[in-house]
């Protein structure tokens, strides 16, 4: 009798499939292609369960495909850019690059003991000079066809870090690294003009089927598209050339409630003021202090400026509004400047009671409410509401009904126009940041921003920088920024901005279709494999990422990078759900929360009886110390178990909770499975039993559900079948060749999620080449079908009846059908039965 040791047989049959290099990916026309990717990981330098989990599935779905006859990619590369690197080499000295290249070394090391079907040959990280280079040439062709422009832009500075902020960088108001007050501030920055594909981003979200509703919906949300009008107010008092004020607005309907006119600091009005008013230049001055969020926008006291100038209301030229220079507004949204509606806006309602400004109802909940308010009335835009100063016959509308007709009337008296207007921004790509892809431009004194020629790329970064210093090392670098124009020849300057980290994600998929082209993508290799057929990730990227790369998708179109039939990616998504764990803690003298890793807690205790109070489900955290190591799960269960528990227990989309016991029992049952293909190895080769076509019967059935499972992504599902089947298998008394067939064919269905262990039972009972490639099983229709069986049924030990029922129905359900035999009821004659036996299969026995 064999054991089953997961430790020799996985690292054996990774050696086998990368001997015959099973998951190499070839073009071939004889054979439909699939391709399947999970998001790139980051190189932190340690793979986590979350990790696990996702390209677990992956390569479930991988593996399932190669079976059923398709040509796979599934590759797999590095997201290596970004600010980690540059923290880590600023914290702890070393170099970002030498770091990253480490990272991925130990990464690579600790997710092959996976066994993951992957292309390796096809792995990049985005930091290769070979990647970034070509990155740089797609940004000079999106560059001359207009999809790339700089400007002048608004942005969030970290004054000690000396760089430019991300929104989601800025943590109330703070540098989320420095902790320094961010400051805005006005910088040249490069653009992708993501806007002008804002409709047809948002149209073509309705042509994927195959992505989930909520992730379509955030995008949908993101782009934003509403229709308003854009109109202008006259000005009173107002420097030359200032005599109007352009307004654009998604609630025209609240026009006749207008109490205010808000300009931002940075409106062309302002600025003249500015120039102009000492005390004008203090308050725009404090207005840039704040971050540009929404969030930070949104929670900063709300400041105006009464300018004194004047605007006429349009509808009324004797009602004259205030124009105030308020630290709200952003000059990036819409035009800079707003009217404000205190009864329908709270943050106008705010500033209106502050500067003592009049609250002027448009509509009210119902037609004899009180005009005087508490706070702003703001009902859902889809309820009716009773219009009491609105621009329609009919006072009862919806908001949107309201809009509509507000648009209208003020086209037809020539106030403005009915515009549709999109949230979505262009993609400032610039950073002030070493470890990224350098932007290939050069400045010239004389021809001004040049693109660097293609035969120069890729532009390297240079290795030799210092970090002891805050802001750019590129721009303190001694030599590098030192070139000749590409146009006349003179001696200029190189650009120091990097590009945003997004970028290099927004196309590694169509460059793992060709991952060592020279040209960003070779056609015929993108033809061939693109779409990406599944792709699967986390939710955290519903809304960037996914929105980028299919902008780049389109634009790599336009440049002639990848075919029109790719202007779409993603065939279909998948978001899977996180791996959480119990959190352990205790208090400390001070009553603070002290943690403990999961090792150290035993039945609710510590190694010196402490007991520890239990925090439910929570997602894995090193703060919280509620980790498991992958590499311990592997060093101590081997791979086939964290595959095996990563998918069971809870549907994919769902979270799944890692616990020891649960682990143990899926090692108990690996073993028990391993167990029985031993025992089978072991039987007599002509030895004839019982029951074979049962075992047939639920092998086909199992075969059935397991593939409906594995293709409608219910892997836990499909876990749970191959549970119930084992059992079935474990206690039959069948003949050997009917016990093989079944632990062949178990071991074929568990193959995607358990692979080594798959292998070896393949090899084990002498199957053909190795299970991977082996062909899929097929259900056989016919042993489907519910087996029937023919029961007689006595009454009083006479037969009276025979009834037909399927061989596996429940007794009382037997007990049920035989008792409503007319036969029976006849020989009862209305006495009540005093006993019915069923024997299943057999008979029914009823005393009277
Ligand atoms: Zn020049």
């Amino acid at each position: 009798m064999s054991r089953y040791t997961p430790a020799e047989i996985e690292a054996r049959w990774q050696k086998a499939w990368e001997k015959d290099e099973v998951f190499k990916a070839v073009r071939a026309a004889d054979k439909p292609k699939y391709y399947v990717l999970e998001m790139f990981p980051y190189p932190s330098g340690r793979i986590h369960m979350g990790h696990v989990r996702n390209y677990t599935m992956g390569d479930v779905i991988a593996r399932y495909k190669i079976a059923t006859g398709h040509n796979v990619l599934h590759p797999m590369g590095w997201d290596a850019f970004g600010m980690p690197a540059e923290n880590a080499a600023m914290a702890i000295g070393g170099h970002p690059k030498d770091w990253t290249y480490g990272n991925i070394d130990d990464m690579r090391g600790q997710m092959k003991p996976l066994g993951l079907s992957i292309d390796w040959s096809r792995e990049f990280a985005t930091c290769d000079p070979e990647y970034y280079g070509q990155q740089q040439a797609l940004f000079l062709d999106f560059l001359h066809e207009g999809l790339v422009y700089r400007k002048n832009a608004v942005v969030n500075w970290d004054p000690v870090d000396m760089t430019v902020l991300a929104n989601e960088q800025v943590e109330a108001g703070r540098g989320w690294r420095s902790g320094a007050l961010v400051e805005r501030r006005e910088l040249t920055q490069w653009f992708f003009k993501i806007s002008d594909h804002s409709e047809e981003l948002l149209a073509a979200l309705d042509t994927l089927d195959n992505w989930p509703a909520k992730v379509k919906l955030m995008q949908a949300n993101w782009i934003g598209k509403s229709r308003g009008l854009q109109f202008a107010f006259s000005t009173i008092d107002a420097p030359e050339g200032h005599d109007r004020i352009e307004v654009y607005t998604t609630r025209p309907d609240t026009l006749l409630g207008a109490s205010f006119v808000g300009i931002s600091p940075d409106h062309p009005l302002a600025k003249v003021l500015e120039r102009e008013n000492e005390d004008v230049a203090a308050f725009c001055a404090e207005c840039r202090k704040g971050g540009t969020t929404e969030e930070a926008i949104e929670t900063a006291e709300k400041l105006g400026f009464d300018t004194g100038i004047r605007v006429r209301h349009p509808f009324d030229t004797a009602h004259e509004l205030p124009v105030y220079i308020a630290n709200f507004i952003l000059m990036d949204y819409g035009t800079g400047a707003i009217f404000g509606c205190p009864a329908h806006d709270q943050r106008d309602f705010e500033f209106a009671t502050k500067y003592e400004l009049p609250i002027i109802s448009t509509y009210l909940p119902s037609e004899d409410a009180n005009e005087v308010l508490e706070e702003a009335y703001v009902p859902a835009k889809s309820d009716k509401v009773f219009y009491n100063r609105g621009f329609a016959g009919d006072a009862w509308q919806t908001g949107e009904e309201a809009i509509n007709a507000a648009v209208d009337f003020c086209e037809q008296n020539g106030v403005g126009q009915g515009v549709t207007k999109y949230r979505l921004r262009d993609w400032g790509l610039s950073r002030q940041r070493y470890w990224g892809c350098p932007i290939p431009v050069v400045h010239c004194d004389a021809c001004g921003v040049v693109p660097e020629k293609k035969e120069n790329l890729p532009i390297e970064l240079p290795y030799d920088v210092d970090f002891g210093t805050p802001g750019n090392p590129l721009d303190r670098h001694p030599t590098w920024r030192d070139c000749a124009c590409p146009s006349c020849g003179a001696p200029a300057k190189r650009e120091t901005d990097t590009m945003d980290t997004f970028v290099d994600s927004s196309w590694y998929f169509a460059r793992f279709t060709a991952p060592r082209a020279e040209t960003p993508t070779n056609m015929e290799d993108a033809k061939y494999w693109m779409n990406v057929d599944q792709y699967i990730g986390g939710i955290e990227h519903a809304i960037l990422h996914l929105l980028y790369s299919r902008f780049f998708a389109r634009a790599m179109q336009i440049t002639g990078h990848l075919p029109e039939t790719a202007i779409e990616p993603f065939d279909a998504l998948f978001t899977q759900g996180m791996v959480t764990h119990e959190i352990y803690q205790t208090r400390d003298a001070k009553g603070r929360p002290v943690y403990h890793l999961p090792e150290d807690v035993t039945d609710g205790k510590l190694a010196d009886g402490t007991e520890v109070e239990i925090i439910p489900s929570a997602k894995m955290s090193k703060s919280k110390k509620n980790v498991v190591d992958p590499l311990h799960i592997i060093s101590n269960y081997g791979a086939d178990t964290a595959r095996w528990f990563v998918l069971s227990d809870s549907p994919p989309e769902r979270d799944v909770e890692w616990t020891a016991s649960g682990a143990d029992a899926a090692f108990k049952h690996l073993t028990r499975v391993w167990n029985i293909c031993d025992r089978i190895g072991q039987m007599d080769r002509d030895a004839k039993g019982q029951g074979d076509e049962d075992l047939l019967r639920a092998m086909h059935k199992t075969i059935h559900d397991v593939t409906m499972g594995v293709e409608s992504f219910g892997f836990n599902a499909a876990i749970a079948k191959l549970y119930a089947f084992t059992a079935i298998l474990q206690k039959s008394k069948a003949g050997y060749a009917a016990q093989r067939e079944a632990i062949m064919t178990l071991a074929q269905l568990m193959s995607p999620m358990t692979p080594h262990l798959a292998e070896d039972i393949w090899a084990h009972q002498g199957g053909t080449g190795l299970i991977v490639t082996a062909p899929w099983p097929k259900a056989d229709e016919a042993m489907l079908v519910d087996d029937t069986v023919t029961l007689p049924i006595q009454v009083n030990g006479k037969r009276r009846a025979e009834i037909q029922v399927p061989a596996d129905m429940p007794k009382e359900e037997v007990e049920k059908i035989a008792l409503a035999h007319e036969a029976v009821v006849r020989s009862l004659d209305g006495a009540a039965p005093k006993k019915v036996i069923v024997v299943p299969g057999r008979i029914v026995n009823v005393v009277a």
